[in-house]
């Protein structure tokens, strides 16, 4: 059997794997390529797997960089099922059809300005109509629970702890008489994080496909985390703040409703309102009770108790544009949460818009700012900004919150390819390693080595591994 890699070597988009056997051919993952524009270009060139006759596709994740160019697939001739866990299904088409709406937008400002050059128009990567199309395709199966999804092939989803519906795949292949496991770590996440359940550990393996985003360091601890954030909200509170946070509109958006609520319901910091100001962010959070049953045991205590930690008392759920616009009415201490997490769009930008010049404005970062982002040149401490074309001054106080990961960091990596057993031979499974930038993945490498006395692969873009 054959494995190959098309995407997340030695780099962390754009998630593909293709595995062949025999008698089947099975595609992990199809992510999108993320990042400068000359990496987005990727995404229009093809890997070289024959998909009109692939036996199935399987989805670890919800994010976009290893589900975003799905779309593609019915266009490519592939019919059949796509395999993942039932909330990463309802995530999917959230997070889609958001895709195709960026996609349809970057190709529509392309066009004008070609059309100013005397250019060919662009067409989207795909349309909203193309990602709508493809749910049809996703066929669920539930963690734990084995099936058979091609000749020879089963996998078993497994929680991965990295975002709602999110799985390890283990694979058992079977071709010509020998019986194989492969693990696809997917995306792994941090222990003790609250609401999702800490990443499962696999024991059992002949080959594992081990993400590395934080191969080369750990985060610090959460509890200084939130005493930061503590602080910060106190402080926002007493000085009767505007505080706007930035954020992604799954995962992290949650994630902070959940701090927030906690440090008010606790008397940490005093009573304030928060709105949520994402129609995908809103979306996602109804997902998070509806799916309660994969939450972590602390969560699911808590809402026997009648003590659901999503349930924010003093949340306003903002959908319409006319209520987004609402909240620049007020001025007082208010929490905004809004996309895009790295201010590159959205309703943030408006808020950005309207209060970064005041001096009683506080814009908390709560992730990750990529370079050339207007999130990153408020950490960087610009001055001034652009926004919506116009020169904007930065009264505001900017706020960086780090720590809150939904990856592992590298102990936690190390603890987790650490807990496969050793084969009769004395020897552990054999490590791939991927999703991770050079330095990251050379770094979990090294350390693999030198604590474990693994020797993982680093492949790169196209490059195949053999299993016999
Ligand atoms: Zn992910």
């Amino acid at each position: 059997m054959k494995i190959s890699f098309y995407g997340a070597a030695g780099e962390v988009t754009g998630s593909c794997y293709y595995v062949e056997t025999s008698r089947a051919r099975v595609l992990v993952d199809f992510g999108l390529h993320q990042g400068t524009r000359e990496q987005r270009q990727r995404n229009r060139v093809l890997p070289p797997v024959p998909f009109d006759r692939l036996d199935a596709v399987v989805l670890t994740h919800a994010h976009i960089d290893h589900s975003g160019r799905l779309p593609l697939l019915k266009r490519q001739g592939y019919t059949r099922q796509i395999y993942c866990t039932p909330a990463t299904r309802d995530l999917v088409e959230l997070l889609l059809r958001d895709s195709a709406e960026l996609q349809q937008a970057d190709a529509k400002r392309m066009t004008k300005r070609n059309e100013r050059r005397g250019k060919p128009a662009v067409r989207p990567l795909y349309s909203v109509e193309d990602a709508i199309a493809i749910l049809d395709q996703l066929s669920t199966l539930r963690y734990d629970t084995p099936a058979e999804v091609a000749p020879g092939v089963s996998i078993r989803f497994v929680d991965a702890g990295h975002i709602l519906g999110s799985a390890s795949i283990e694979m058992t292949v079977v071709d010509g008489g020998v019986k194989r496991v492969i693990v696809f770590s997917g995306d792994i996440g941090q222990n003790g994080m609250p609401l999702l359940r800490d990443p499962t550990p696999l024991a059992k393996a002949d080959l594992v496909l081990m993400e590395s985003t934080y191969g080369d360091r750990d985060h610090r601890p959460l509890e200084q985390t939130i005493e930061e954030a503590a602080g910060i909200m106190r402080e926002a509170v007493w000085n009767k703040e505007k505080v706007l946070i930035p954020s992604f509109a799954v995962g992290r958006s949650q994630l902070i409703l959940y701090y927030l609520n906690k440090l008010a319901r606790s008397g940490r910091v005093p009573e304030f309102p928060v709105f949520l100001d994402s129609p995908m962010a809103i979306d996602a959070l109804k997902l998070y009770r509806k799916y309660l049953h994969v939450l972590d045991a602390e969560t699911r205590e808590q809402t026997r108790n009648g003590e659901y930690p999503l349930d924010v008392p003093n949340l306003t759920c903002t959908v319409t544009p006319d209520e987004s616009r609402k909240i620049n009415d007020m001025h007082c201490c208010a929490v905004v949460i809004a996309g895009s997490g790295m201010c590159t769009g959205g309703r943030i930008i408006h808020h950005l818009r309207h209060n970064i010049w005041r001096r009683n404005v506080t814009v908390l970062i709560v992730g990750y700012q990529a370079h050339g982002t207007l999130g990153r040149q408020l950490v960087e401490g610009a001055k001034f900004v652009r926004i919506f074309g116009e020169r904007v001054i930065v009264r505001a106080t900017v706020r960086t919150l780090g720590g809150l990961s939904a990856h592992a960091g590298q102990s936690e990596l190390l603890a987790w390819a650490g807990n496969y057993e050793k084969n009769a031979a004395g020897q552990r499974p054999r490590f791939v390693l991927t999703h991770g930038e050079p330095g990251a993945r050379a770094a979990l490498q090294a350390k693999l080595k030198a604590t474990l006395a693994i020797d993982a692969e680093l492949p790169e873009w196209g490059g195949s591994i053999t299993l016999n």
